[in-house]
């Protein structure tokens, strides 16, 4: 096993020195303001040690890497009655679209792709005020990354409720399905605002611990969720973290992963490690293009993989 410490801050200084970096998100106006030029790394081993470089403590916006975390807090509300509402099959569909809507009855593919994170913040919601459903939503944040200090950034926040009118057309279309239950609008207002939680590589890191352990918080420690629903977790950021390059994403890194326009992406090599990388530049699929590089080259330098031994 290479040394990952050093392996960690090899990979950000490549990183760091790369020319071509995408190009950031300028459909939610702050995101357009982020500099291309940060990358921050992180890997949290399974015996604990965390290895960070670059701008691995500054925060930035988690956006749809926080599909992760509300289907987890879902699935611990309705358990397997959420697969009623929403599918588990790569969309092969960009993360906004809309069309495959229409044909399956407003069901969303998958909770990862917008429509179906719009259910499940719709699952979220229920029983609750929006403010206390994003409130609980940041505890268990909070508590998965041991860190208080994570917030959401209610300047994103209003930029995506002000312009974020394909996500509003998502809920309207789903809501007369009558698989959006609440007013759209509040629905909508949960969602904005789990996307708009920031975190740093090391937090979102440390908050993925979970899913390397097999739903353990740590080892010997509490159990988030079960053994079969970090697996399944787990392979459902396999097969739809990445929306129509998530096939590309499993056959260049070969691990369980998910993105956000924000430039982040949390992968998990379970048993052996969770890794946040941030790098505001995304591809033409919407993902991070030096965040994918770098997961490449952590994957190939340390053997990491769902598919080998
Ligand atoms: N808040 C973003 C949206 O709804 C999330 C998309 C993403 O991160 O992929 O458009």
């Amino acid at each position: 096993m290479p040394d990952i410490a050093r392996l960690v801050r090899d990979i950000a200084e490549e990183m760091r020195g790369a020319e071509e970096r995408g190009k950031v998100a300028t459909y939610i106006p702050p995101l357009a303001l982020v500099d291309p030029g940060h990358f921050g790394l992180c890997v949290v081993t399974a015996d604990g040690e965390v290895h960070a470089a670059g701008d691995s403590e500054e925060p930035f916006s988690i956006q749809s890497v926080s599909k992760v975390f509300a289907l987890t807090q879902a699935l611990g509300k309705v358990g397997d009655t959420l697969w009623r509402r929403v599918g588990r099959e790569p969309s092969g569909t960009p993360f906004n679209s809309i069309v495959q809507l229409e044909r399956e009855q407003g069901v969303p593919r998958n909770p990862f792709i917008n429509a179906g994170a719009l259910v499940v913040a719709d699952v979220n919601l229920a029983g609750h005020q929006p403010r206390v459903a994003i409130g609980e939503l940041l505890r268990f944040v909070r508590y998965l990354a041991d860190d208080e200090t994570i917030t959401v950034d209610e300047v994103v926040a209003r930029a995506e409720q002000a312009t974020g009118f394909r996500n509003v057309a998502l809920a309207n279309y789903m809501k007369a399905f009558g698989n959006i239950t609440h007013a759209p609008e509040l629905t909508l207002g949960v969602y904005f605002h789990q996307c708009a939680i920031a975190m740093s590589c090391r937090q979102l890191a440390m908050a993925g611990r979970f899913l390397m352990h097999g739903g353990l918080y740590e080892p010997g420690g509490p159990r988030v969720v079960s053994a079969q629903r970090a697996r399944r977790i787990n392979a459902l950021m396999l097969t739809c973290g990445h929306y129509d390059a998530s096939g590309d994403f499993a056959f260049r890194v070969g691990l369980p992963g998910k993105s956000g326009v924000g430039g982040g992406i949390l992968a998990v090599a379970p048993g052996k490690a969770a890794i946040a990388v941030w790098s505001p530049g995304l591809n033409d699929a919407g993902n991070s293009m030096l965040g994918t590089f770098a997961l490449e080259r952590l994957a190939e330098a340390t053997g990491w993989s769902v598919f080998a031994p």
